[in-house]
């Protein structure tokens, strides 16, 4: 078995990944980067990106991602094409084994694998991906300037993009499977407040349609009762909010997660339960889920990893 050994050991890329990198190669630690199953992270399937700071003209999520990215290796960042398999954390330096067959002793770890948006599993959500189709009103809902748009899901996410999306569209349908939402009663409130939303209960999603962008949505109302009816809903996006999984599955024997699975943090730091491993990006925030916050974090991560090593020494 091919083994390496690293100061610095980072998983997974994205904004978070890649800003660890880029702090810990300039403080001469020689990091190593293995990019996972989507390197660039969510980024890479939004289209463009105008709110990251530093681009006035706006970029696209793949090309600033690939900034980052180069800008890590410019320090001597090691980033490989790899997923990780399997962890060892019980001891350092800690024991991570890579799908290449290659097993890492890491004297510090940085866990930055992101999180995954939840898809209703219907074969035209990706028919229509960046064509109508999206998992983040703060990333893409500017293109529905004075359009139609329908937000589905009922928990705060759902509520949150539909407010968001009302500010910009003219019309917002919250598709809501429950005779109820999910979410606070005072995001509730503001959503059932808002006229130019419109909640349809009961109403669940059996297709979408469309020549080359979306034009609709195929709804089904009170589906499996006597009273069930089937209509089209003429919309221009079609935005899911139904919740994110964290990645965190490979960790979850030794770093502790809170009940929807996301990596539990100290306080302040990016500290997680096992000394020396430490979580940045979504893979360990529910709430803001914004590039500009998992670089953030990213670099928090980076100097927490240093701090930890100078301790040690
Ligand atoms: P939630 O799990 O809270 O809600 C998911 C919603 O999607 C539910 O209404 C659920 O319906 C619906 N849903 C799930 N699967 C399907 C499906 N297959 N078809 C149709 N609808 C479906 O996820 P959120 O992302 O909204 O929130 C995650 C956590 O983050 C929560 O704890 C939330 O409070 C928190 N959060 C807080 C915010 C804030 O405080 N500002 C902002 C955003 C999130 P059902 O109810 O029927 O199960």
């Amino acid at each position: 078995m091919n083994t390496t050994n690293t100061k610095c050991l980072i998983i997974g890329s994205g904004p978070a990944g890649y800003t660890a990198a880029l702090y810990t190669s300039r403080a001469n630690l020689s990091p190593l980067l293995y990019e996972g199953h989507q390197p660039g992270g969510q980024l890479t399937i939004t289209t463009e990106v105008e709110n990251f700071p530093g681009y006035p003209e706006g970029t696209t999520g793949t090309q600033l991602m690939e900034d980052i990215r180069r800008q890590a290796i410019k320090f001597g960042a090691d980033v490989r094409p790899g997923i990780v398999t399997e962890v060892d954390f019980s001891q350092r330096p800690f024991k991570v084994k890579v799908d290449d067959g290659t097993q890492i002793l890491a004297e510090t770890v940085i866990i930055s694998t992101g999180a995954t948006a939840k898809f209703l599993g219907l074969p035209d959500e990706q028919r229509y991906m960046g064509l109508g189709v999206s998992a983040c009103a703060t990333c893409d809902g500017f293109f529905y300037r004075k359009k139609r748009v329908a937000v589905v899901g009922g928990g705060d996410t759902a509520c949150e993009e539909a407010l968001y999306l009302s500010n910009i569209a003219a019309d917002v349908f919250l598709i809501v499977r429950k005779d109820h939402l999910r979410a606070s009663k005072v995001m509730q409130r503001r959503v059932l407040e808002k006229p130019n939303i419109k909640v349809l209960f009961n109403t669940n999603t059996a297709g979408l349609y469309g020549e080359e962008f979306l034009e609709g949505a195929h709804l089904v109302e009170n589906k499996g009762t006597d009273n069930e009816q089937h209509y089209d809903l003429a919309i221009d996006g079609f935005f899911l909010a139904i919740g994110h999984k964290p990645n965190t599955d490979v960790f979850a024997k030794y770093i502790e997660l809170d009940e929807t699975g996301y990596i539990k943090t100290n306080g302040h730091s990016t500290a997680t339960n096992v000394e020396g491993v430490f979580a940045a990006g979504d893979v360990a925030d529910p709430h803001y889920r914004q590039a500009i916050t998992a670089a953030g974090s990213g670099c928090r991560a980076a100097l927490d990893a240093e701090r930890f090593l100078a301790e040690q020494e």
